[in-house]
Formats: structure tokens, C-alpha cells, sequence
């Protein structure tokens, strides 16, 4: 049955492009920084769409948030980020943006990491949640610290009597977070504190799991390599349906988003190529 966080089908939300206003910015823990961001546009952003990804429009130096809006509207395109929604409070016009603080090297960890109240940015969203089909027997959600925030507003929306695993890829014992799954979900927490070292942490741990019969349904995402991998095991060996395997490459190691974005989108298309010859 839907409860009241059953997210909305995607056309049923209004998508915004708007400024936001920082209200407030905190470390969750360590290595993760949650903004909250406020405009009267978040109003008609459901409590429910947590977990849909959002594009973030990043300010140059000194500019201001008529001139960023400008160029949002007339181009050229500003620095823009994907960033996922981890919680949103339309009756006070706030959502929440986690962002993984991963040093200066990167716009959007750089920015969140000095922002403070009366910042701004561009928004673009939402897209849709990603684990949304609530009829599968078992799930299986594997998520390093660029993921957390989706899959545990994905856990978070599941049915409460949900069954499964959750396999969480943290950068130190202190970046672990409560996170209200359902008691049928095993959640386990990794630690793997170099990110620019290719984990095989989850993926050796789910290529070794026993899992069920019956429909299993995944939400696996975090650095690319690590992906692809475990997106290769989960619709070859393990034969899973496409339809029913989300793994989605967040970033990547040594590049930025619009060269990831690039790279992973012909990868992809490749790995897809390998699963139909092998099938
Ligand atoms: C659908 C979707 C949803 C996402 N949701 C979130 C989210 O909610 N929170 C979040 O933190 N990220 C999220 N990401 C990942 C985020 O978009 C990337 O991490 C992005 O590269 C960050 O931008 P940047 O400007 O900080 O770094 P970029 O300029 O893109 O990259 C600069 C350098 O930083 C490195 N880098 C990038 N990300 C990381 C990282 N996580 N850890 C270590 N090094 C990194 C790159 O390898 C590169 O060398 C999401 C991605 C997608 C596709």
C-alpha cells in the first residue's frame, strides 16, 4: 500500500530553476557537509521527492545573485553540479543538500565548504527518486558517501516491513549516520578513507553474498569504476533484469563532472554492449 512518503511519479512535480538562499550550514559529520537552502519555489517540492537528483548553479567569484540568475537565463552555462535531495520541507520552503567535502579541488565542495547564511545558488529540479518500485522481495543498496544521501531517503521511503542489505562506503568510522531503514534491511558500514584509491570493499562483499530468491531490486551508486564493476555483476553473473538494477556512477576519480558525465555515458553504452554479446 503507498504511505504518505510514496514518492510522486516524476510528471506530478513541478520542476524548478530559481535561486536558493543558504539558511544554514553544518557538518552532518566529518566529511559531509549538509546545507540547507531556502526560496518560496521549494514550497511545491514534496516531502516525498527526497532521493531525486537536482542540478546546482554555482556563483563565480564576487558575482551576485542577479548576475547569476542572468547568466542561468541568457548563458553562458555557470558552473553546475548534480547534488541529490536529502530531505525537503515544502511548508517552510527548505531542502537539504549533503555534500561530500572532498577539499578545494572541486566547485561544489569548495563552495559548500565556506557557505554560510545569505549565500546563494541556482537550482534546477527535482528529478525523480530512484528507488521507487516498493514491490520488490529483497533489496540490495550499496552507497559510498556521494550516495548516502540517496539511498537513505530511498531506505528511509520503503515499505517498513522491507527486507534486504545496505552496504555503506564511509570515509572514517565518524562518518557513519543513523539512518531509519526498515528493520529488515542488514545495513553494514565500510571504511575506506582514501578516495583516490579504487575501493573493492563493496564489491567484494556483495559478490560474495547469498542473496534470495525472488525479485531483488538495487540502488547502487558512488565513484564510477567501482559502478561498473558492480553493475556488471549484478545484471551478468547474477542475471538481474535491467529494469530492476539501478547503479549509477556519481563521480569519478581524477575527473570533473562534465568530463565524468562524458566518459561514463560512453562506458555505459560500452558494458551494455558486453552484457547483450555475453547474454
Ligand atoms: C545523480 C547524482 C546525484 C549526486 N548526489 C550527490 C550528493 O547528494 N552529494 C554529493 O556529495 N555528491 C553527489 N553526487 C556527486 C557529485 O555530483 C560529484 O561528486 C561532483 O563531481 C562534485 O563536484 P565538485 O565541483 O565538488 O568536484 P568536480 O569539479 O566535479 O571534481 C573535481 C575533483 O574532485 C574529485 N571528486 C569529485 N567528487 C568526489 C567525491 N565525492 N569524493 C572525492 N573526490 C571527488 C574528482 O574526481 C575530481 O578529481 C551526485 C552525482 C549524481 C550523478
Amino acid at each position: 500500500m503507498p504511505n504518505d512518503m510514496t514518492p510522486p511519479k516524476p510528471s506530478a512535480v513541478k520542476r524548478a530553476t530559481c535561486m536558493l538562499e543558504v539558511l544554514a550550514a553544518r557538518r552532518v559529520t566529518p566529511n559531509m557537509i549538509r546545507v540547507t537552502l531556502t526560496g518560496p519555489e521549494m514550497a511545491a517540492i514534496p516531502a516525498s521527492t527526497a532521493g531525486g537528483h537536482c542540478k546546482i548553479m554555482l556563483p563565480a567569484e564576487g558575482q551576485d545573485a542577479a548576475a547569476l540568475a542572468r547568466q542561468m537565463a541568457e548563458g553562458p552555462k555557470p558552473t553546475t553540479r548534480t547534488y541529490t535531495i536529502r530531505h525537503a520541507r515544502p511548508e517552510v520552503c527548505e531542502i537539504d543538500i549533503d555534500f561530500v567535502a572532498h577539499g578545494d579541488n572541486g566547485p561544489a565542495s569548495a563552495w559548500a565548504a565556506r557557505a554560510k547564511p545569505g549565500d546563494f545558488i541556482g537550482f534546477a529540479g527535482p528529478g525523480a527518486p530512484k528507488l521507487t518500485d516498493h514491490e520488490a522481495d529483497y533489496y540490495l543498496i550499496a552507497a559510498d558517501m556521494s550516495a548516502l544521501p540517496v539511498a537513505a531517503a530511498g531506505l528511509e521511503q520503503l515499505p517498513r516491513d522491507a527486507q534486504g542489505i545496505a552496504i555503506f562506503e564511509v570515509l572514517s568510522e565518524a562518518d557513519r549516520q543513523p539512518i531509519d531503514a526498515p528493520a529488515g534491511i542488514e545495513q553494514h558500514w565500510l571504511i575506506h578513507d582514501n578516495a583516490e584509491v579504487e575501493s573493492t570493499l563493496a564489491t567484494d562483499m556483495i559478490e560474495g553474498l547469498d542473496l534470495p530468491e525472488g525479485r531483488i531490486k538495487t540502488l547502487v551508486a558512488g565513484e564510477t569504476g567501482v559502478i561498473r564493476r558492480l553493475r556488471m555483476h549484478l545484471r551478468g553473473d547474477r542475471a538481474l533484469p535491467r529494469g530492476d538494477v539501478y547503479a549509477s556512477g556519481y563521480w569519478r576519480i581524477g575527473l570533473a563532472e562534465d568530463a565524468h558525465r562524458k566518459v561514463k555515458n560512453i562506458e555505459a553504452a560500452d558494458d551494455e554492449a558486453k552484457l547483450a554479446a555475453a547474454s
